[in-house]
């Protein structure tokens, strides 16, 4: 499945500014974070129109989606002009039946978790002309979280845990959209170094409090035991790694 991110704006199109932030900066930090989630997570080959400050025109924005044959194409803007809350867009000329709608509501849907949790305002699945949507030739959607001109949503965007959250928020409505296939979960091997079988020991104990797999496992007939552990999925892996992190033990991550 192939998948475009358009971060709006960029290079001299700053977007909407407000609050000391640009639109075409906190953009791409979200576009970003989305195609890391993705790629992390799902097999997904994914197009970011840009991955850097530069200006590209809208309709080079959907010819470069048209060209690359994306399934889907997902542009992230911020709002502006005084208001409060999220909203996203598809294009007007579609029908409420269309898969285009289907999919906005899939979106929406995984994000409004998000707007509960930071009391954001839901302002709404809508419809507009807008180039990016007009001239696509793939269902696409366009998202405005939270307006930049408007202290309280801009202390939003400001918070690194509210663009974590909808940054997984849009992954998460991406993959149910595409129905993306999962990657097989990393396999994390864990090498004891010089903790011997004590640290071994307790490292496995850990694993077993967690309901996790674990083998300890003596390479070569050796007497050097080492943990193993897989089918952990991205975010058990990240507790297992800031668990022997917090521990000062060295291990090795290997897909
Ligand atoms: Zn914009």
């Amino acid at each position: 499945m192939k998948l475009v991110i358009d971060p709006g704006h960029g290079g001299s199109d700053s977007g909407a500014v407000g609050n000391g932030l640009q639109e075409k900066q906190v953009v791409l930090q979200i576009a970003r974070r989305v195609r890391d989630i993705l790629s992390a997570g799902y097999v997904v080959d994914i197009l970011m129109t840009r991955d850097s400050d530069i200006f590209i025109p809208l309709s080079e924005r959907a010819r470069m989606a048209n060209s690359f044959g994306a399934n889907y194409f997902f542009s992230v803007h911020i709002n502006s002009g005084g208001g409060s809350g999220y909203e996203d867009y598809i294009y007007i000329g579609v029908s409420g039946t269309s898969t285009a709608a289907k999919k906005q509501r899939q979106v929406h849907a995984a994000v409004v978790p998000v707007l509960q949790k930071y009391g954001l305002k839901d302002r709404g699945t809508k419809q507009a002309d807008y180039a990016v949507l007009r001239e696509t030739s793939m269902d696409a959607i366009l998202t405005e979280a939270a307006f930049i001109d408007t202290t309280s949503d801009a202390g939003l965007l400001k918070n690194p845990q509210f663009i974590e959250d909808i940054s997984q928020a849009y992954a998460n409505g991406i993959a149910a959209v595409m129905g993306l296939q999962a990657k097989a979960p990393a396999v994390v091997y864990i090498e004891t170094g010089g903790l011997g079988e004590e640290g071994v020991a307790e490292a496995h104990r850990f694993m077993m409090s967690k309901g996790w797999y674990g083998q300890i496992l003596y390479p070569g007939g050796g007497k050097t035991p080492f943990l193993r552990t897989g089918g952990l999925t991205p975010s058990m892996r990240a507790e297992a790694e800031a668990w022997l992190k917090s521990l000062g033990w060295y291990y090795v991550v290997k897909a």
